[in-house]
C-alpha cells in the first residue's frame, strides 16, 4: 500500500496548492492563467445564466478548475 499513500500525499499537496490559487483568484489577486498568462474566466455560482459549472477557466483550456464552494470557504 506504499504507492497508495504516496499518491494520497501528492493529491492533498496539489489540492492545497489549488486551493491557494482559487483563493487568490476569488480575491481578485490573480486573474491570469498560470500556464499561458491569459485572462481567466471566473464563474461564480450566483451566475444563473452560466453555461459551465462554477469554476475558474482559461480560454485556452490549460486551467480548468470546477469550484466546490465548500472547499473554498476558509
Ligand atoms: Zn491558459
Amino acid at each position: 500500500m506504499t504507492d497508495f499513500s504516496i499518491f494520497n500525499k501528492t493529491t492533498s499537496q496539489s489540492f492545497k496548492q489549488q486551493k491557494g490559487f482559487i483563493k487568490r483568484v476569488l480575491n481578485g489577486k490573480n486573474l491570469n492563467c498560470p500556464e499561458c498568462g491569459k485572462d481567466l474566466e471566473l464563474i461564480l455560482p450566483a451566475k444563473k445564466d452560466a453555461v459551465k459549472n462554477p469554476g475558474i477557466y482559461c480560454k485556452k483550456g490549460c486551467t480548468d478548475i470546477e469550484l466546490d464552494m465548500d472547499a473554498v470557504q476558509v
